[in-house]
């Protein structure tokens, strides 16, 4: 008896197509969806304007869409994907958001229909109202894919014959990709610029974090790397390493938005923000007016 429980349930648990975790209480506020290649890329993009959006109340999803498994010059394989599910969990507690990592091998991501399916699901599922992702121009291929992931998706989330088991969304979330520095096909667009002055210590707080990627250098570090940097036993020196990075990173952020964080903070407040993160709005989405921006993003007031 027991053992023809546990196969119904076990049966059950298949027959579902749910990927996500448990979607957030239907309560007016927001729901952001962040989609990152790696275990660190939504938490650098984001994480200030979600640490912004998680103190007001809002739902923020932190996804990454591969596991993380290469991303190391000395580990790898399933080891790797633990730890740094863990420094994502970890980040995502200090910015009071969720956080998700998908078991695809990195450096593997393909744009194919199941993966596709599979981000359809995760943004219908947190019943999104703002979706953001890499663009599909990048230099890492899982970076590209999840742009054209979320891009194949972002009209699909409301046809209800594809994925009939999630249920569709009936307004089209906005879609919005997160900043990088890349010039072709486009330069990135700053449409929507966030001062993250106030949060930018929180941020570097959740960031510490990933010590995998930050104090050992992920796939691209090595021992040379490492002995360049403080040790775990000095915590304050890496600290202070980290916030020099974040210093130097966002700032150039803030200039290279300077026009954004004018039209929507005002001439002044824009001119004196330190440190930003911006955002282009996807053409594929919703497109939304400059009073819904307000909304979405409340913060310039
Ligand atoms: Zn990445």
């Amino acid at each position: 008896m027991r053992c023809i429980f546990g196969i119904v349930l076990f049966l059950a648990a298949f027959a579902s197509n749910s990927v996500g975790a448990d979607p957030p209480p239907d309560d007016g506020k927001l729901r952001i969806i962040v989609f990152g290649a790696h275990p660190d890329d939504a938490e650098y993009k984001t994480g200030g304007t979600a640490a912004k959006w998680a103190k007001l109340g809002h739902h923020v999803k932190l996804v990454s869409v591969t596991n993380g498994d290469i991303g190391h010059w000395q580990m790898a394989g399933g080891p790797l994907a633990k730890r740094r599910a863990a420094e994502s969990a970890a980040v995502a507690k200090k910015l009071g958001v969720t956080s998700q990592v998908l078991d695809i091998h990195d450096g593997e991501l393909v744009p194919s229909l199941e993966n596709r399916r599979t981000i359809t699901r995760l943004i219908r599922e947190w019943k999104a109202d703002i979706v953001i992702s890499h663009r599909p121009w990048d230099y890492h291929p899982d970076h590209r894919y999840v742009g054209v992931l979320v891009q194949d998706a972002a009209f699909m989330v409301t046809v209800p014959f594809i994925c009939p088991d999630t249920p569709h969304l009936t307004k089209n979330p906005v879609f919005l990709f997160s900043s990088d520095g890349f010039q072709k096909p486009y330069p990135f667009q700053p449409d929507i610029a966030v001062s993250v002055d106030d949060v930018f210590q929180q941020k570097l707080d959740a960031i510490h974090e990933l010590t995998s990627q930050i104090y050992e250098g992920g796939a691209s570090g090595s021992e040379e790397f490492v002995r360049r940097i403080p040790p775990a036993s000095d915590d304050a020196g890496r600290r202070a390493y980290l916030k020099d990075l974040w210093i130097d990173r966002q700032s150039r952020e803030a200039t290279r938005g300077r026009a954004a964080l004018a039209q929507w903070y005002g001439e002044e407040r824009g001119k004196a923000v330190k440190y930003a993160e911006t955002f282009e709005i996807c053409e594929y989405g919703r497109r939304p007016s400059p009073d819904e921006i307000r909304k979405l993003f409340p913060f310039f007031d």
